[in-house]
């Protein structure tokens, strides 16, 4: 599943701000294969 891109995520607790662009980032984590992204709220 993962390999065709297919992840399961799942939301890191960790939240970061983006100063940037001044809004919050939250994190999430495959819980298969370890892989990080982040999504803006
Ligand atoms: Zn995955």
């Amino acid at each position: 599943m993962c390999g065709r891109g297919f992840h399961k995520w799942e939301d890191e607790p960790r939240k970061q701000f983006d100063v940037k662009q001044g809004r919050l980032i939250s994190e999430e984590v495959c819980k298969r294969c370890g892989k990080r992204r982040t999504r803006r709220s």
